[in-house]
C-alpha cells in the first residue's frame, strides 16, 4: 500500500553553502550519498521506494516519524548502506523551524556516524523511541558544538520553535508526565535545552524549563545529574562517547523506573 505521506509533488530545493560543504565531506568519508527527501512531496529514488514503504505503513515507525520534525533513516541493502534526511513538512510548518536548521542537525547526526560514533540500533516495536531519545541525548550536544564550529546558525530557528512550544505548553497545561516515549523525549529536550543555550540567552528558555519540569520533576532532577556527569568526558572518541551513551541509557532506565513526581 502506498502511504499518502509519500506522495510526491514538489520541486527541488536549494542548499546553504555550508551545508552543502559538509554533506560533500561525509559522503566522501563513507561512499554513501545522503538523500534529503521531503515528506510529503519530493519524489523517492527510486531504490528508497520498497524500504519507505514498509517502514511507513509499520505504526510504530508512523508515530515516531510524526512526532518528529526530521529523522535520518539508515539502512543497508545489497552490501550498500543508504541515508536519507526525512523532512517532516507538515511538522514543521506548525513549528516554524528551517529546514536548513533541521538539515544541519541531521547532517550532525550522520557526520558522528561517519566518525564511528554511531547512534543506538533502531529496534522495531514499542521500545524504539527510548533508543532514538537515549542516543539523542549524547548526540545532540556533539552535533551542535559542530555546527557552531561551522558557523551554521542553527540558534535561531530553535529558538523559534521552542518559544512555540513553551508558549503553547503555557497555553494549555498537559497533566501527567506521560507515556515512556514522551518521558525520555522530555528528557532530551531539557538537556538539549541546558546544554545548547545558554542561561538567559532567548526570552522563554526559563519558562520552557519551568514548564517541562512542572511536567516531571524527576526527569528535571535526572538531566541535571546527567550534564554534570558529561561536563568535561563527552568527546569525539570512541571510548568515552559510548561511555556518555550507558551513561544515558541508565539515566533513561532511571527515569522510567521512577513514579512521575509532580
Ligand atoms: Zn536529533
Amino acid at each position: 500500500m502506498l502511504p499518502a505521506l509519500l506522495l510526491a509533488f514538489q520541486i527541488p530545493f536549494g542548499l546553504p553553502a555550508a551545508l552543502a560543504e559538509w554533506k560533500a565531506e561525509i559522503e566522501t568519508r563513507t561512499s554513501n550519498r545522503i538523500e534529503i527527501i521531503r515528506i510529503p512531496g519530493d519524489p523517492l529514488p527510486a531504490e528508497d521506494r520498497d524500504v519507505l514503504y514498509s517502514y511507513f505503513n509499520r505504526p510504530d515507525f508512523a508515530e515516531s516519524f510524526s512526532r518528529a520534525q526530521a529523522i535520518t533513516f539508515r539502512y543497508e541493502t545489497e552490501g550498500r548502506s543508504r541515508s536519507l534526511i526525512l523532512l517532516n513538512l507538515p511538522r514543521m510548518q506548525r513549528t516554524q523551524n528551517t529546514s536548513a536548521a533541521l538539515i544541519a542537525h541531521e547532517l550532525g547526526h550522520l557526520w558522528l556516524d561517519s566518525l564511528g560514533l554511531p547512534s543506538l540500533e533502531y529496534e522495531p516495536g514499542p521500545k524504539a523511541c527510548l533508543a532514538i531519545h537515549t542516543g539523542d541525548i549524547v548526540q545532540h550536544i556533539l552535533l551542535r558544538a559542530e555546527n557552531d564550529r561551522r558557523g551554521i546558525p542553527w540558534r535561531p530557528s530553535y529558538e523559534r520553535d521552542y518559544t512555540a512550544a513553551s508558549d503553547s505548553l503555557l497555553r494549555e497545561p498537559t497533566t501527567g508526565a506521560g507515556d515512556d516515549c514522551l518521558r525520555a523525549q522530555r528528557l532530551s529536550l531539557m538537556i538539549d535545552l541546558r546544554t545548547g543555550f545558554e542561561p538567559k540567552s532567548f526570552a522563554a528558555r526559563e519558562e520552557y524549563l519551568e514548564a517541562l519540569a512542572r511536567q516531571d520533576r524527576e526527569a528535571e532532577a535526572i538531566a541535571i545529574e546527567l550534564i554534570e556527569e558529561f561536563d568535561g568526558k563527552l568527546m569525539l572518541e570512541k571510548s568515552a562517547y559510548e561511555w556518555a551513551l550507558e551513561r544515558s541509557r541508565l539515566a533513561v532506565k532511571r527515569l522510567l523506573i521512577s513514579p512521575a513526581v509532580r
